[in-house]
């Protein structure tokens, strides 16, 4: 995947992509895969966003029972089904357990019921091509299983416990970098640090944009016949540039938040706790009274969300402050006061924002929009050429980027091929069967590498592992950058050489996963520093800077932790 900006700007496109989060990046992949000439250009890094947020869950969609939302629920097993096909290296099964509580919604006459119909309804759950990966069926638990997966559960009106099977992403960023890879394996031309800063318009017909190249400061048109504004929290601000819609307005925000906590999880059972305060969702059928966390075993962590407030301030001014977080811990404490969650124990803070639905916030926390917006401008707005699309989940942007390029290939006149993404694997997820494929041992000269090594390698980079580990043989190149850590120096000159990592944080929190294993520290970030600026032919003094922005953020994302906040 090569930055090529030249060639983007030479090419009349048929689509160009606004934005390099999953939404942007799942379209470009269906786009190409049609056969579509595509560019997608990123303002940040590619996932640095609400993507780079998510509390990891791929949602068979068990808590829609709660909107007697049958169709979403089908939707959503089956892109669950998908992303187990196609990218069996990034997901794996996990099981979900809610405690139950006397005899109303809460209860496990209720539950078993919900229990026997999302069984029901997903009776098709299981990869086709992964024979060993099984979802199992939901089942209940009683009260003395519950407290022996979950000892410091409170005792008093625990009946039991109901469990059903969802999924988990275990790198988001990984998956994401598949699928740009596909994208550009397919021809897409892709680049980051390339702002959208308007559009090239004739009369009531979008042609193009006008970008500014953010590395090399200099402003460049590309043409395409079709734009779609994937630019995630900034559509409207897309929407407002020069030549664009102004006064455009699709949706309103909410401000979402996880934190990832230092601790080893201690069930492989991911964990629903009521939180003490009121939460009413005027759309939902069933109201289930309170605000739900979910603490969910990731990898060596653990992650816990989500809330949502209301956000009804400029994406860029999002920030989240110590008190926000503290409010955050002291309401699971009070929902699960074993835990005795303490600042010390947060090792990171997700931040992002989701559109929310109309309607005033109840309780604490704020309804959320159930579906993706798709917008054509044409027919909002008289404007041609120009798509808006606004999504609401990980788990449902290949679907929605089906529904996108359908649109497209109805606009845009061409021979394109169907839809392909459900069956097509993403690059990495070529894999027959991936639970034996994981057990092949890795060697670099003759010695095998420890497991920890192993299963870091088939699990960021899949089927393409052999394609970075021939960077890792080098001289020095198979030596951990961290001793507690599996990453290999030799990836971080993959990531600059082929993913395009431009700055300190690309490399180490968006190609490999650095941050998760150490707080930022002085020491190891040079040793990284070293390895990418040697490769980029960084001064000592950029050198310094790309250090010092890596040691003032405490969040890898989007924003970091302030002493006060917006919103
Ligand atoms: C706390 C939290 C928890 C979540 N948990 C889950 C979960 O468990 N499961 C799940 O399925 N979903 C979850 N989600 C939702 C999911 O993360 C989002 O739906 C998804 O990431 C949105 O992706 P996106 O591509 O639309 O937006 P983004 O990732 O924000 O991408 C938009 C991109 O557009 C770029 N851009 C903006 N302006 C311009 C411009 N002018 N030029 C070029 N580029 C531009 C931005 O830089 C950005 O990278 C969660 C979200 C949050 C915040």
């Amino acid at each position: 995947m090569q930055r090529n900006l030249h060639h983007m700007a030479d090419t009349e496109h048929d689509v160009l992509v606004i934005g390099g989060g999953i939404y942007g990046a799942s379209i470009a992949r269906d786009a190409a895969l049609r056969g579509m000439r595509v560019a997608l250009v990123e303002r940040g890094d590619f996932g640095h966003a609400t993507s780079f947020n998510s509390l990891k869950v791929i949602h068979g969609g068990f808590r829609y029972l709660q909107h007697l939302d049958i169709r979403r629920m089908r939707i959503s097993i089956r892109e669950r089904r998908i992303m187990m096909t196609i990218a069996p290296h990034l997901i794996e099964p996990l099981l979900f357990c809610l405690p139950t509580h006397g005899h109303g919604i809460r209860g496990r006459m209720v539950m078993r019921i919900a229990l026997g119909l999302n069984d029901l309804i997903g009776f098709d759950r299981h990869p086709p091509n992964q024979p060993k990966t099984r979802l199992p069926g939901g089942h209940l638990l009683s009260k003395r299983e519950c407290l022996q997966l979950f000892p410091g559960l409170d005792r008093s009106g625990l009946t039991g416990g109901a469990v059903w099977p969802d999924c988990q992403l275990m790198n988001s960023e990984r998956l994401l970098m598949g699928v740009l890879h596909q994208a550009a394996e397919y021809g897409a031309q892709i680049a980051n640090y390339v702002e959208v800063t308007g559009f090239l318009r004739h009369d009531h017909r979008i042609d193009g944009v006008q970008v500014f190249d953010r590395l090399a400061q200099e402003k460049f048109d590309v043409r395409a016949r079709l734009v779609v504004n994937a630019a995630g929290p900034w559509v409207d601000h897309v929407l407002h540039r020069p030549n664009g819609i102004p006064g455009a307005s699709t949706v309103r925000w909410s401000k979402a938040m996880n934190v990832v906590i230092q601790r080893k999880p201690t069930s492989r059972y991911a964990l629903g706790v009521w939180s003490p305060y009121d939460f009413r969702d005027d759309q939902a059928v069933i109201q289930k009274g309170g605000r739900l966390f979910f603490l969910v075993p990731w990898r060596h962590l653990t992650l816990i969300g989500t809330t949502h407030t209301d956000f009804p301030h400029a994406p860029d001014s999002l920030t989240v402050c110590e008190e926000e977080v503290q409010h955050f811990l002291d309401e699971v404490n009070a929902g699960y006061p074993a835990l005795a969650l303490e600042a010390d124990d947060v090792l990171h803070v997700n931040v992002g924002l989701l559109p929310r639905a109309e309607g005033q916030q109840t309780g604490r926390d704020v309804p959320l929009l159930k579906e993706y917006r798709l917008i054509d401008h044409r027919r909002e707005h008289g404007v041609d050429g120009l798509l808006t699309v606004v999504g609401v989940k990980f788990t449902e942007a290949r679907h929605v980027a089906e529904r996108v390029v359908d649109e497209i290939s109805r606009r845009v006149t061409g021979r394109w091929d169907a839809c392909r993404t459900a069956s097509i694997p993403i690059w990495g997820g070529e894999i027959e069967e991936w639970e034996r494929w994981r057990g092949t041992p890795i060697r670099i000269d003759d010695i095998t590498l420890p497991h920890d090594v192993q299963e870091h390698l088939y699990r960021s980079y899949g089927a393409h592992s052999d394609t970075v580990l021939a960077y890792c043989r080098k001289p020095n190149m198979a030596e951990r950058i961290l001793e507690n850590a599996p990453v290999l120096t030799g990836e971080l000159v993959y990531a600059v050489r082929h993913e395009m990592a431009v700055t300190l944080q690309d490399a180490i929190a968006r190609r490999t996963d650095l941050p998760l294993y150490a707080r930022p520290s002085d020491t190891w970030l040079n040793r990284c520093a070293d390895v990418i600026g040697e490769e980029l032919g960084w001064n000592p003094e950029h050198r310094r800077d790309q250090v010092a922005q890596c040691l003032s953020g405490c969040s890898w994302g989007w924003s970091s932790v302030s002493s006060s906040s917006r919103g």
